[in-house]
């Protein structure tokens, strides 16, 4: 048998670290080896592991970056909310090491991406299109970057036209994502809830596990489910 995946996790006591620290329990083919949060600085990251993971914060994203082109380890970083420099620096380390870097690991999601993207090319431009995304009170960036993708995604079918994104934030929903298509008589609706963090981190690790090996570039979580 193979030894476990050894990774290095940053935003470790966070919501998601928490979920992705218990993910990991379940996953007998990979092992948590350091735990990284705020006070920690990134001086821990070395060549013991051998993937890091990065859920913690937009600012903290060129450092993890930096460090983790320094060792030659590959990186799966789920943070949003960058700024186009931050962004800028994602790609910039992706001429140097794999990355994967996707505003959602969900399964869902990423059939949400494939399925909104089909919606908009059969119904057309006689359809209006509106994103609704919902999440708990404490999220910091608004639009969510699932949403900010999905508009992308859709804008492409369009000419590249901006669409309207509508943000909510209460309560504890851990995620909701809902594009609307109305039409004249008719409209149809694609909605995804996240009702767990368990999915996002279970695809953090299954991220983890395909990245590793991989040649150097910028991946999303469509190449690693292959859709
Ligand atoms: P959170 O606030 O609960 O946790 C963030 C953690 O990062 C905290 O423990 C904080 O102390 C730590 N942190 C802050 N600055 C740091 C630094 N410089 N170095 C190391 N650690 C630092 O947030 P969360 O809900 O766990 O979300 C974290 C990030 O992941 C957010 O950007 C969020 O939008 C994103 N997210 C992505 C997905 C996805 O599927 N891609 C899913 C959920 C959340």
């Amino acid at each position: 048998m193979n030894a476990p995946v050894r990774v290095l996790l940053i935003g470790a006591n966070g919501r998601m670290g928490k979920a992705i620290s218990a993910a990991a329990e379940a996953d007998s083919g990979l092992t948590i080896v350091a735990r990284i949060d705020r006070r920690d600085g990134l001086s821990g990251l070395t060549n013991t592991c051998d993937v890091v993971i990065d859920f913690s914060t937009a600012d903290a994203t060129a450092a993890v970056c930096q460090a983790c082109a320094e060792h030659d380890r590959p990186l799966v970083l789920g943070t949003t909310g960058h700024t186009a420099a931050q962004k800028d620096s994602v790609t910039e380390t992706a001429e140097k090491i794999p990355i994967v870097f996707a505003a959602n690991f969900s399964l869902g999601v990423n059939a949400l991406f494939v399925l909104a993207r089909r919606a908009a090319i059969l119904l057309g431009e006689d359809f209006d299109v509106e994103i609704i995304e919902s999440h708990h009170r404490t999220k910091k960036d608004a639009p969510s970057g699932t949403a900010k993708k999905l508009a992308e995604i859709l804008a492409e079918t369009r000419g590249g036209k901006e669409l309207p994104i509508h943000s909510v934030r209460a309560g504890d929903i851990v995620g909701d994502h809902e594009v609307i298509f109305a039409g004249r008589g008719e409209r149809l609706e694609l909605t995804h809830r996240a009702s767990s963090r368990e999915t996002f981190a279970r695809g953090a690790l299954r991220a983890a596990h395909w990245v590793i090996g991989k040649p150097r570039g910028l991946y999303s979580m469509e190449n690693v489910l292959g859709l």
